[in-house]
């Protein structure tokens, strides 16, 4: 969601998703983005989320849409940055 430009953003630089675009014959198991997601759970590893309408115009495929949730110390504990 950082890397997406707006136009009220005073940043001179975006923040780019670390890692490279996975192979489209060889896409991880789950979600696509765990192995670039720095909020990746074991979940995230092992099932791709659904696409859901959050609003009129908006969808999310996240497991953990929510900021709050996603920057909480529970949330946090739960992280895994690779595949195990
Ligand atoms: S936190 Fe969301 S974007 Fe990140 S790996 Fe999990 S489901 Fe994918």
């Amino acid at each position: 969601m950082y890397s997406i430009p707006r136009l009220n953003d005073v940043r001179t630089k975006l923040d780019p998703i670390p890692g490279a675009v996975p192979h489209p014959l060889d896409l991880p198991k789950g979600c696509k983005f765990a192995p670039r997601c720095k909020y990746a759970t074991a979940k995230c590893w092992a099932e791709e989320p659904t696409l859901e309408q959050v609003d009129e115009h908006q969808f999310v495929r996240c497991f953990y849409p929510e900021k709050e949730v996603r920057n909480s110390a529970e949330h946090q504990k739960a992280v895994v940055n690779h595949e195990s």
